[in-house]
């Protein structure tokens, strides 16, 4: 319990150092940029508002998508509309900077509607990113279909609500009004800095409370969602003391906004790495299993009459394929004797003297309960003779001690080998050709190696 509140509280710290670092650091790199660059383009606010949009978009999409993809994690889609709901809102933010499209109106700028959209973006995230945490917290339980529906519904219509009721206020509409700054003076009004400003700033604070409490800061996806809930605090300070609506604060808090919401599509991006990277290491462990014989790793019979097929296509007198086949002598007797888990061992001991005895392009094979197959490609009668020579000797030679428990008592081994010098000859003829072989090696005495004529 000790250890596990250590860690928590680590966690915190570490993610309270993080912020103070990057912030800290973001704030010294935008006073760099405000002593070389001492006003900024008109211009500048609407493209980064651009940016923005874009990357709310992405991030809606892609919350969707990964919502999409596992259903029960219905807190994504609060998270979603989240986004989708601020980027809506920033086409608003958009049309109160029309000069960023339309030429003849540069000095036309609605500080008040603008500040319509960027109050209502920020009652809208910090409420849907709080349901959001609420819905993680039930993440486990599984809930109706009426209710799973009402949910995705409900927050639909708080999104679209919102974004209604912000283009209403907004100067578009002559129905509701609010006058948070004069665009006269472009000075903040008392209604945003003594009232707005501090309840947007406090239903930040609970959020980010919120959020840290219930997700414990315990994944990046959530550092960047607490991340982006500091972001704002501290935007929304620095414009309580900034006043003036074309204060330098206000691209600070761009700056802020949009680094956090970058290094929110960096931890999705980073999620979908480790996906891709999970199940390619998942698809190569399948497949290795599917041509893999489970007890001793060696390929198994379809891959390996798949790979004996292949090569034989190119198979000619100056190319020749071989093919052995060996079956371990009177191994029922050690599986009586010793028990099948013994056998077992000896099965898996003679299969690796089996890989480390020929090349790396050679394909070794269990074809049956005891009887393996090798296939060496380019190889001559004569040499794939002495392969299976020098395999039968150097198992032969192994005991109880050298072979450090593995064998009981020394075994031996019977081989056949084929080889094919055309492509005409099928897999299973190569197969049975050196299997005749093998039964000629038993029949003959066992432990050697025949040659099929
Ligand atoms: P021979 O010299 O004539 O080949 O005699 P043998 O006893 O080796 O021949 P046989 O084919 O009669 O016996 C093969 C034995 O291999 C029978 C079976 O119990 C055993 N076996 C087959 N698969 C496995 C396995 O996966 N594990 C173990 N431990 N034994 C196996
Ligand atoms: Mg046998
Ligand atoms: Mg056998």
């Amino acid at each position: 319990m000790l250890a596990i509140g250590r860690y928590v509280k680590n966690r915190y710290i570490l993610f309270c150092l993080g912020c103070i670092v990057v912030i800290g650091g973001l704030h010294g790199l935008f006073l760099k940029l405000v002593e070389q660059v001492p006003s900024f383009s008109p211009l500048l606010f609407p493209t980064l508002t651009i940016f923005l949009l874009v990357f709310h978009l992405f991030i809606a999409c892609f919350m969707v998508m990964k919502y999409w993809c596992d259903k029960r994690r219905l807190y994504l889609v609060a998270i979603a509309f989240a986004f989708a709901g601020s980027a809506l809102l920033m086409i608003g933010t958009l049309s109160s900077f029309p000069a960023w499209l339309h030429l003849y109106q540069f000095n036309v700028i609605n500080y008040n509607d603008a500040m319509i959209f960027y109050m209502f973006r920020h009652l809208l995230m910090a409420i849907l990113i709080i349901v959001s945490a609420l819905l993680y917290i039930i993440r486990d339980y599984p809930l109706s279909r009426l209710a799973h529906i009402a949910i995705v519904v409900g927050a639909l219509i708080f999104t679209l609500f919102m974004v209604m009721l912000a283009w209403l206020y907004s100067s578009h509409s002559p129905l509701l009004s609010v006058d948070l700054v004069d665009n006269e003076t472009r000075q903040f009004m008392m209604l945003w800095s003594h009232a707005v400003n501090v309840i947007l700033l406090i239903l930040w604070a609970v959020t980010l409370v919120t959020l840290m409490v219930i997700t414990r800061v315990r994944n990046l996806f959530w550092v960047s969602g607490n991340f982006l809930c500091v972001c704002y605090i501290m935007t929304l300070s620095m414009l309580l003391v900034g006043g003036h609506a074309e204060d330098i604060s206000w691209y600070r808090a761009r700056l802020f906004e949009t680094i956090a919401t970058l290094l929110i599509i960096f931890v999705l991006m980073y999620d979908v790495f480790n996906l891709y990277h999970d199940s390619h290491l998942k698809y190569q462990q399948s497949y290795q299993n599917s041509i893999r014989d489970p007890l001793t790793r060696l390929y198994n019979r379809s891959y390996f009459y798949d790979a004996l097929s292949q090569t034989l296509s190119t198979a000619k007198a100056s190319r020749p394929v071989s093919v052995i086949v060996s079956d371990l002598d009177r191994f029922k007797r050690i599986n009586d004797c010793y028990g099948h888990l013994q056998g077992d061992k000896v099965l898996q001991f003679v299969a690796n003297l089996l890989m480390d005895s020929v090349r790396p392009q050679d394909i070794a094979a269990r074809i049956g309960g005891e009887e393996f197959v090798l296939m060496l490609a380019n190889t001559s009668s004569e040499a794939a003779h002495q392969v299976a020579e020098r395999i039968r000797l150097n198992l032969s030679s192994f005991d109880k001690t050298s072979s450090e428990g593995q064998l009981p008592e020394p075994i031996t081994i019977s081989m056949g080998v084929f080889t094919a010098t055309s492509s005409d000859v099928a897999a299973e003829t190569c197969v049975e050709c050196a299997d005749k072989a093998m039964y000629e090696a038993k029949e003959t005495g066992r432990n050697r190696v025949v040659v099929f004529q």
